[in-house]
């Protein structure tokens, strides 16, 4: 098959990513085989390649927001029949019996493996996956609409959970990505009021098109004190910032997996019981909740599509905010639309 492999980190800039033939690997005990047909592009993944994450596999196909069909079922797997349209997220497999499994945080496992991480992901024409760590894709989604709900929609998800915003509250949101402007439909739809606070002005305008009540540059001050606040930007002067801007006992949540060093700051930001708290991937159990919603919304990502040989330069354009929206690779062809990163 075809497939984008890292062979080591670097610069997106240094186009690391090779577009290779590589085998096909046989679906285990409980394994599917899926054929991809589109897989969204995350900024993980540019942490991944660049190195920003430590490196855990190598040579390694990256992407972890994959929708495709089952092309052959592995011993025991007996789920999803082939035909089936699945999606892939991040989280690969949880090894079941540590505390934070056993405890419903399987988000937090000891022992996780990461799709595109630890194991091989969707820059690929065939990816293998535990079935018991896959999803049904509602019908009412094309496939290259679904793939940005899988890590984006997910965590964008997880991240309102965590932030504890309430029916008619204020939420501020800061970076208006891909998992941003997902996460800001179902705040709609649980009759949220959105301030967004980004530096990209194309990225101002789809949030007031997408129904936010203020958008404005990162640092500025959003007209009302938030309830609670979202970060999905991955730099850490946020986060002083939107302290400011936080009510007392308000929540601010960061949504990423990476951010650049949070400078010091008065400890009066933080007093009167905000909470500052960090989002790590996702429990299966918010991604079955998630679909369900989204599909009940139902939601519309943005998106552009690229070919899987221009994966360098759909990250290239990812890093640079060249596009707004989520990509996602569709064989023959990328999507990137309007999405957002
Ligand atoms: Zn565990
Ligand atoms: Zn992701």
């Amino acid at each position: 098959m075809k497939a984008c492999v890292l062979l080591h980190p670097a610069p997106i800039e240094a186009q690391p990513l090779n577009y290779a033939e590589v085998p096909v690997r046989e679906p285990a005990t409980g394994e599917v085989l899926i054929r991809v047909k589109c897989c969204g592009v995350c900024r993980t993944d540019l942490h991944v390649i660049e190195g920003e994450l430590p490196p855990r596999k190598s040579p390694l196909i990256p992407g972890h927001q994959i929708v495709g069909v089952v092309e052959k079922t592995g011993s025991g797997a007996i789920r999803f029949p082939v035909g089936s349209r699945v999606g892939i997220a991040w989280l690969h497999k949880t090894d079941g019996t540590c505390a934070y499994c056993r405890s419903a945080a399987e988000n937090l496992c000891d022992h996780p493996e990461f799709t595109g991480y630890t194991v091989d992901g969707g820059y690929a024409e065939y990816v293998t996956a535990i079935e018991q760590f896959i999803y049904a894709i509602p019908d009412k989604f094309a496939d290259e609409q679904a793939a940005p709900l899988l890590c984006a929609g997910i965590i964008g998800f997880r991240s309102l959970r965590l932030s504890g915003i309430q029916l008619g509250g204020r939420l501020g949101l800061y970076g208006f990505g891909a998992a941003a402007h997902v996460a800001i439909q179902v705040a709609r739809h649980w009759g949220v009021e959105v301030y967004a606070a980004t530096r990209d002005e194309r990225h101002q305008r789809l949030a007031m098109e997408l129904g936010a009540k203020w958008a404005g540059d990162t640092f500025a001050e959003p007209p009302v004190k938030l309830d609670a606040a979202i970060v999905f930007a991955p730099a850490g002067e946020i986060v002083p910032a939107a302290l400011k801007v936080l009510r007392k006992g308000g929540t601010l949540a960061l949504g990423g997996i990476h951010m650049s060093p949070i400078p010091s700051f008065p400890y009066d930001l933080l007093y009167q019981e905000r909470v500052v708290r960090s989002v790590a991937n996702n429990t299966r159990q918010d991604g079955e909740d998630f679909l369900k919603v989204a599909a009940e919304i139902p939601i519309e990502t943005r998106i552009q599509l690229f070919p899987l040989t221009e994966a360098n330069r759909a990250l290239n354009a990812l890093k640079n905010d060249a596009i707004s929206g989520a990509a996602a690779r569709q064989a023959p062809y990328w999507y990137w639309g309007s999405a957002i990163f």
